[in-house]
């Protein structure tokens, strides 16, 4: 059987897996395969040419049962709403499992931002708020950044919804310049919470971070504060970064101020002085005490899951590992940090942004950080234990943690 790469449905079969060890209800297990609701629109956007080309959007509120749907936007042109509805998903878990009163939502554009202007993306993206403005605020659906979006791309959101709406209310969406209104440390919260998880997993398996070594897929956001952050907090060794160009490699480690002056003068992390190139498939096999897929989906996969030879896998990106590929490495003993666990550090400080907003009162960068690690350390521990309780793997373990929160809030709520 060919392996199904749809990341609906691998999120779908991952639930499955979890309502069957938790002999949820057949209704209830019904409800939570799908998403609430979906929002599917064309938005048209004046080119700089004078043309007129038009986008297609999505938004999902995947579930709100427990508080107002999170999500962020992502800008790809292989989007599709299947990893739409996935990534939504995934949301609800995430904040589930991180114990944050929100729900999960998703949203994306079919493009390529690389390929529009400054003011080309400007339209695209006070066009997509144009169109889910009704559907999105503090007490229903609160947005944030993703792949190919950033913080003046969520100041340009946050701008056209409050003309729209004739008022202020920064809270709206989350990942937006300080100026407007972010919080500190909004920046580096993915990886710095991928980080606390990985310091908590290196301790049950008695790896010395000071001591290890790391491999790291993807540079951008996430991947490249994974460097910084782990080079600074532990000391750990990253011998291996790559993004969509391919890798580099250095078995004595690699000077994440070197790679990050050379990726912004040329775009890419090939080539960076005093590395040898290694491809993303090579990068991803590489013998490393952390390997963490910080990139895209579907990574490690039936075929090459055999050759992975890390101690654990730290899944800073979402969706990094088939069902398939789960299997293979657990019966290898390897220690997977599951994506919604991993890579809850974002959503937690977002949530942080928007408890800010709300009081118009804001903390400093030691204060987010101090309150993250509580947040991240709580959810690794629940989870390990519940793997430890009901002798599942870690990944089924954080879904039983989110998916019996969810279910009660939907339960207590007369909904199922
Ligand atoms: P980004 O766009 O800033 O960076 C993505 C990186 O992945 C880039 O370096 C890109 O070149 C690389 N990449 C793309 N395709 C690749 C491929 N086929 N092989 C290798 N590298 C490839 O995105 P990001 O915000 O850093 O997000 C990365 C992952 O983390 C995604 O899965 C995202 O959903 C997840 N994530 C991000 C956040 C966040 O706060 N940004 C939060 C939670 C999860």
């Amino acid at each position: 059987m060919t392996e199904n790469l749809n990341p609906f449905a691998i999120a779908q079969a991952q639930l499955d897996e979890a309502a069957k060890v938790l002999q949820l209800d057949p209704d209830m297990h019904a409800f939570l395969r799908r998403p609430m609701r979906e929002f599917h629109f064309s938005i048209p956007v004046r080119m700089d040419d004078g043309s007129t080309k038009t986008f297609q959007g999505f938004r999902v509120q995947y579930n709100d049962a427990r508080g107002p749907a999170k999500g962020g936007i992502r800008f790809h042109p292989d989007e599709t709403i299947d990893t739409v509805r996935a990534l939504a998903a995934w949301m609800t878990w995430k904040t589930a499992v991180a114990d944050i009163p929100l729900g999960g939502a998703k949203g994306g554009i079919i493009c390529d931002p690389r390929k529009l202007s400054q003011g080309e993306l400007e339209r695209l993206s006070r066009g997509y708020m144009r169109n889910i403005a009704r559907y999105v605020g503090l007490t229903q659906d609160v947005p944030a950044p993703d792949v190919n979006t950033n913080p003046q791309i969520m100041a340009w959101m946050l701008d056209e919804y409050e003309v729209l709406m004739g008022h202020r209310e920064p809270g709206v969406i989350t990942g937006k310049p300080l100026e407007l209104g972010g919080s500190a440390g909004r920046g580096p919260a993915t990886a710095l919470g991928g980080m606390f998880t990985i310091r908590e997993a290196a301790k049950l398996r008695g790896i010395d971070l000071s001591k290890a070594t790391a491999a790291i897929q993807g540079f951008g956001n996430v991947g490249s504060f994974a460097h910084k952050l782990i080079t600074e907090m532990f000391g750990t060794k990253v011998v291996a970064v790559s993004d969509e160009f391919g890798g580099i490699y250095n078995k004595n480690g690699l000077d994440y101020n070197v790679v990050l002056e050379h990726l912004n003068s040329t775009g890419k992390v090939i080539d960076c002085p005093g590395t040898e190139p290694i491809s993303n498939k090579d990068l991803l096999e590489l013998e490393v005490d952390i390997l963490i897929p910080a990139a895209i989906e579907n990574q490690l996969t039936s075929q090459n899951a055999d050759n992975i030879k890390c101690q654990i896998v730290a899944e800073l990106a979402n969706g990094p590992t088939t069902p398939e590929a789960d299997d293979v490495l657990n019966s290898k003993g390897i220690y997977i940090i599951p994506d919604f666990l991993c890579n809850g550090g974002g959503v937690t400080v977002s949530y942080f942004e928007m408890v800010q907003n709300g009081y118009q009162y804001y903390w400093d960068e030691e204060m987010v950080n101090q309150r993250l690690d509580h947040k991240m350390t709580s959810a690794f521990h629940a989870v390990d234990k519940m793997a430890k309780a009901k002798k599942v793997d870690t990944r089924v373990a954080a879904y039983l943690v989110a998916v019996n929160r969810v279910a009660e809030a939907v339960r207590l709520r007369g909904w199922v």
